[in-house]
């Protein structure tokens, strides 16, 4: 059995040459091993974490087949959150009715099912809608009046994409394997003054200090990076936008699976997003979201940049 002093020299080893995918940053020389809490994967997720930023990321970083294999067909994000969902798609489309005007395009990247779409679409007659998820297929469908959805290989796909005004990334940024690269191409595709506009879990936030290991942010291994808002603020900056305003978020799923999570500690485990539990724990996260909101370290952060007009 090796010593924690091999061990531990292993892992730095390993840890060399990690460099954050945030800000570029140093890695500190020690791997944070997390299993899956949600859905009991037999994976266990090494992340390292920023010197510099504090920003999360998985090293190595696994390949593009290995993270698809990752979700599972009732993955969360392709059936309908009822209630909560829609309180927060609501809330998502007051913002975007702000930054787009008649005639205008909205991408959705990572658009799952397409839902939000659909709701954003009928709740403005005015602008077009299309949304992006990677596929093995290349596909094309108008799913409903002004929203089309994309499917197919990132690059291809990037090609036949219009002017946007705004791109979406809703609880994405923090699944891909190279942000940076993608955000830089996408950023390509806003018209002078576009937004880029997301939300995404903080990796510096009072959830994380409470719940450690078992906190929701992880969602290993399907989260790639996990940025601090500092790191968030800093790849923003590095693929060239201004304006940047990043604020606490209203989401209670992220409280609510940390505290199912509990129930099985520090092992993979089974969480259900539906039924009588499932709403305790949404209750007592909304209990507990004042305080988060209070701290200024909130476990989930709206983000938006705008390109630059000249
Ligand atoms: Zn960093």
């Amino acid at each position: 059995m090796k010593s924690e002093q091999a061990e531990r020299e292993i892992r730095q080893t390993e840890i060399e040459g990690a460099n954050c995918p945030a800000c570029c940053g140093p890695a500190i020389p020690e791997l944070i091993k997390i299993p899956d809490h949600e859905y009991g994967l037999d994976y266990l997720a090494n992340y390292a974490c920023c010197q510099n930023c504090s920003t999360l990321y998985q090293w190595p970083m696994p390949s593009g087949k290995q993270l698809s294999s990752f979700y599972p067909s009732h993955y969360h994000s392709m059936v309908d959150g009822g209630f909560l969902l829609r309180m927060r798609h609501d809330m998502r489309i007051s913002r975007l009715k702000i930054m787009v005007g008649n005639g205008e395009t909205v991408l959705d990247f990572g658009c799952g099912n397409g839902l939000f779409l659909r709701r954003a679409a009928s709740a403005m007659p005015e602008a077009k809608f299309i949304g992006y998820e990677i596929a093995d297929q290349e596909r094309m469908e108008e799913i409903a009046p002004r929203v089309v959805i994309m499917e197919g290989a990132f690059e291809e796909c990037l090609s036949k994409l219009p002017p946007c005004r705004v791109i979406i990334m809703n609880h994405v940024i923090e699944h891909l394997p190279d942000p940076f690269s993608i955000v830089l191409k996408l950023r390509e595709k806003l018209v002078p003054g576009g937004y880029f506009d997301g939300q995404t879990p903080n990796s510096v936030s009072l959830e994380h200090k409470i719940f450690g290991q078992l906190w929701s942010g992880f969602h290993a291994p399907r989260h790639t990076v996990i940025f601090s808002a500092e790191g968030l603020r800093r790849l923003l900056e590095r693929a060239g936008f201004t304006e940047i305003k990043i604020k606490a978020a209203f989401n209670p799923a992220g409280y609510a699976i940390s505290f199912a999570s509990l129930s099985h500690g520090n092992h993979k485990g089974n969480i259900r997003r539906q039924g009588l539990k499932w709403l305790l724990y949404v209750a007592g996260a909304t209990f507990v979201l004042p305080i988060d909101f209070w701290s200024g370290m909130p476990s989930m952060i709206d983000f938006t940049g705008v390109t630059k007009t000249a």
